[in-house]
C-alpha cells in the first residue's frame, strides 16, 4: 500500500527559534510532564520529584500538567529563557513541530503568524520531523 507523503515531507519547513522571543512559553495552555521529564526538571530544580510535582504541576486526566494561565508565563521561564532547559518536557523541546501544527501548510503558516522562528532558519530534516512527531502525541 502507498501512502501520500505529508507535505513537509516533499517541502521541509524552515525553522529557527529566535533569542529572546520566548513567546511559546508564556502562551496560556498545557505543557505535559511525562516521568522523565519529571525526573530531569526535578534534578534541575534541586527538588526531589514528589516535592516538584507538588510545587508546580497538577494531574489531569491521567498525566502530570503545568498550567500556563493568561498574562502569567510558564513558571520555568526567566528572564534568560527555560531555567529548566536541559530537562524541559519533549513538548517543548518539538514545538513547534507538533501534530496540530503540521497538519497542513495553511495551518503551518498560521502557526508561523505566532512564531516568528516559523519560516526562518534551515529546512528541518524529514527524520527530525518524524521523530518530534513520534515522540510527543498530545
Ligand atoms: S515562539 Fe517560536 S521563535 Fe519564539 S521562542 Fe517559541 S519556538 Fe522560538
Ligand atoms: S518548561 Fe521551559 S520551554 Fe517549556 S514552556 Fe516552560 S519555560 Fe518554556
Amino acid at each position: 500500500m502507498t501512502t501520500s507523503k505529508k507535505w513537509w515531507e516533499k517541502e521541509p519547513p524552515r525553522f529557527e527559534c529566535q533569542t529572546d522571543c520566548f513567546k511559546c512559553c508564556a502562551k496560556p495552555g498545557i505543557v505535559y510532564f511525562d516521568k522523565k521529564s519529571i525526573e530531569n526538571a526535578s534534578k534541575i530544580t534541586k527538588l526531589s520529584p514528589a516535592r516538584f510535582k507538588k510545587e508546580f504541576l497538577k494531574r489531569n486526566d491521567g498525566q502530570w500538567i503545568h498550567e500556563v494561565e493568561d498574562g502569567n508565563p510558564c513558571a520555568f521561564l526567566i528572564p534568560e529563557g527555560c531555567s529548566i532547559h536541559f530537562g524541559k518536557p519533549i513538548q517543548c523541546r518539538s514545538y513547534p513541530f507538533w501534530y496540530e501544527n503540521m497538519t497542513s501548510k495553511a495551518m503551518w503558516k498560521l502557526v508561523g503568524g505566532f512564531c516568528p522562528g516559523i519560516g526562518s532558519g534551515p529546512h528541518i530534516a524529514v527524520a527530525t520531523i518524524r521523530n518530534f512527531l513520534d515522540k510527543f502525541k498530545y
